[in-house]
């Protein structure tokens, strides 16, 4: 980044970080853009993956909410958090009537992912999904090669070697009984949630629904 930028940043007040043309009133993003989000409505994802569980996402993956999840993460805007984590309260009451007593389980990023970030984008904003609903950070990800030019099949391949249960806390969830709603920010093949939820099953812990931020 370049300094200018760098020193923008320290005096002057947040840009929005959807619009950027406007002051961010609070949590990162203008009355429109908050509007904007407010206004989603969630749906159901269609993921291609064969066999990933059913996925609700709060809205589309493009416009406002594209803007603002792509500053939360690339730029980390962790003042988005609360503003994510609303959106995803929303696509969680569409299944949590379906499964009762579920905990959260929120899809973690690799290492390297979360040194470049400085923080668990999708844990935190789990951790500011209203109502506080429980969450068990009881999956971890080896390192995996970006997804970007591989075919669904390399996309599957990469995200079953990478994803893995761990160990003491998913037993620790499976003796509860408690079933997990997986819990990402952008659902495009299907394919993380999938090896999520086979991570999950693998360790006895059924995965009856999965909810994301947007749908690509
Ligand atoms: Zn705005």
């Amino acid at each position: 980044m370049p300094i200018t930028d760098d020193a923008r940043d320290l005096f002057l007040p947040a840009a929005c970080a959807s619009c950027r043309s406007a002051s961010a009133a609070g949590f990162g993003l203008c009355p429109d853009c908050a509007a904007d989000l407010a206004a989603l409505r969630p749906l159901l994802a269609a993921p291609a993956v064969r066999g990933a569980p059913p996925v609700v996402a709060a809205g589309p993956y493009a416009g406002t909410l594209a803007e603002a999840l792509n500053e939360y993460k690339e730029r980390s805007r962790r003042e988005l958090a609360p503003a994510l984590g609303a959106l995803l309260g929303r696509a969680l009451a569409v299944v949590a009537a379906e499964v009762p007593g579920a905990v959260l389980v929120p899809v973690p990023p690799t290492r390297a992912a979360r040194r470049a970030r400085g923080f668990d984008h999708v844990a935190a904003a789990c951790a500011a999904v209203p109502g506080r609903p429980p969450v068990h950070a009881c999956l971890r990800a080896l390192p995996r090669p970006d997804s970007v030019g591989l075919t669904p099949r390399g996309r599957l391949a990469a995200a079953t070697a990478s994803l893995r249960a761990r160990p003491r806390a998913a037993a620790a969830l499976a003796a509860t009984g408690a079933p997990a709603i997986l819990v990402d920010d952008v659902v495009t093949t299907g394919a993380t949630l999938h090896a999520a939820a086979r991570a999950l099953a693998g360790a006895g812990v059924a995965v009856p629904a999965a909810v994301c931020v947007a749908a690509a």
